[in-house]
């Protein structure tokens, strides 16, 4: 028997993930800060950054990671706050 209170605490449940999911998931830079995975795990090459994210590292620090140095650094928990930022360029600022 479906419980019709049930199916609507679900829906606002899911709909309350979304809405976090959408929440500060970018932040404007006017530069591309070095890649602190690439710093300090692939021979200390300077790699643009693309996200500020937790990464999986002991201790949870956050760190400057470019896109497969967040695949392999970072949490897999996704963006949003408290879990990661897309860095966005800033318009009008040349790179
Ligand atoms: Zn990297």
């Amino acid at each position: 028997m479906i419980n019709p209170e049930v199916d609507v605490k679900l829906f606002d449940a899911i709909t309350a993930a979304e809405a976090e999911d959408a929440t500060f998931v970018e932040v404007v830079v006017t530069e591309f800060p070095d890649c602190d995975g690439h710093l300090q795990y692939h021979g200390g090459q300077r790699v643009p950054a693309a996200y500020d994210a937790e990464t999986s590292l002991p201790g949870n620090p956050w760190g400057f990671l470019c896109e497969g140095c967040f695949v392999e650094l970072g949490t897999g928990r996704g963006l949003g706050m408290g879990r990661g930022q897309r860095l966005v360029l800033a318009s009008g600022v040349a790179s």
